[in-house]
Formats: C-alpha cells, structure tokens, sequence
C-alpha cells in the first residue's frame, strides 16, 4: 500500500518513521502520572531498553505485590481489556498469557499496562478514563520472573510499534522526568 506523490513517486509506506521519532507528533512533553495510587511508591525493575525483556523497547516495569490497584497514567478511551489469563513462567511462550489493557490518548499514543492479575479489570473497552481511575489490579501472569506491572507508550504504525519514552510527575508533582531502572518513584499528587 504506498503512498505516490507527484512525478516522484516516493513510498512512505515503511521507511518514513524509521529509526528517527524525532519526526513523529505526539506531546513529548507531557507530565504522565505515575501508575499507582497517591501516597505509594514502587522501584522501577527494569527500565528503558532494558535486559531482561525491554531491549530495544521503550518500557518500563513497576516491582509492586500483586493485587496492587493500578491508576492510569493519562486520560483516554480503552480501547482493549484481556484479563482472562491466570498463567505465569519465565519464558518467552508464557508470554501470550499476559493479561493487559489498553488505552489510546487524545496525542495518538497509546499505553499498555500488562502481567494484570486473572479477572481484575476494573475498566471496559470504550471506557473514559483519567488518572485516577483504577484499571485493574497488578499480578503476575504471563512472561514475568516475579509480580510487577510492565507500562509502555507507543505509536502503532503499519510497518512496525513505535515505543516512546514519556516523563512522569514525581513527588508533589511539580516535576517531570524520564524514570531509570532502580528508580523509586513516588506519587505525593
Ligand atoms: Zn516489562
């Protein structure tokens, strides 16, 4: 499916965004609010491009107990709710057991929260959400070596998921920042 314009007829169709996000619109800007409830804070496990499961992926994971509620972290629709799951191992086959939900934001970007605990969801498909709203609950189900809550942003394009790196609000808020692996982040807001 390419796009011809004019006499030279350029396909954009899979080199256009590649490797350079610097060219994509969305807010990279914007003050993302941490997953988890006012008053908590959990250590970021893995951070971007990280070891264990993130490399090359912009995602990060929250070590929190299972059964911890999970907020969402900017205003949108859900688009997609999978909580059916109630399996757990350490490799990559357990991976389609994730249970994880889906919200897309006014920007373009989406966020998918995963590893949510067996019939925890709080939210439906078509659901208006904003940061304090409960989701579901954190769990331990699908590719995970321990309970935790794996987040990423990204931008579906047709040739392939564009993950990106977004700022949270950390303390009282009036700050933020892009989190690192180790990281504790705390939500005073
Ligand atoms: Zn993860």
């Amino acid at each position: 499916m390419a796009i011809h314009i004019g006499k030279y007829g350029f396909d954009f169709t899979h080199k256009e965004y590649r490797g350079d996000i610097s060219k994509i619109n969305y807010n990279k800007n914007f003050p993302y609010s941490l997953p988890f409830k006012k008053g908590q804070s959990y250590m970021v496990s893995q951070g971007y491009d990280g070891a264990f499961s993130h490399k090359n992926i912009n995602a990060l994971d929250f070590d929190m107990p299972e059964g911890t509620p999970v907020v969402a972290i900017r205003g949108g629709v859900v688009v997609k709710v999978e909580d059916s799951f109630d399996k757990q191992g350490e490799t990559e086959d357990f991976a389609q057991y994730s249970n994880y939900i889906i919200v897309s934001h006014p920007d373009g970007t989406f966020a998918r929260y995963a590893h949510f605990k067996n019939k925890s969801a709080k939210v439906k498909a078509g659901d208006f959400v904003t940061t304090s709203t409960v989701l579901a609950l954190s769990g331990n189900t699908g590719m995970t070596t321990g309970p935790h809550l794996h987040l990423e942003v990204y931008i579906p394009k047709p040739s392939e998921t564009i993950y990106v790196k977004t700022k949270f609000k950390l303390g009282r808020g009036f700050v933020s920042l892009f989190l690192k692996e180790k990281q504790k982040a705390i939500r005073g807001y």
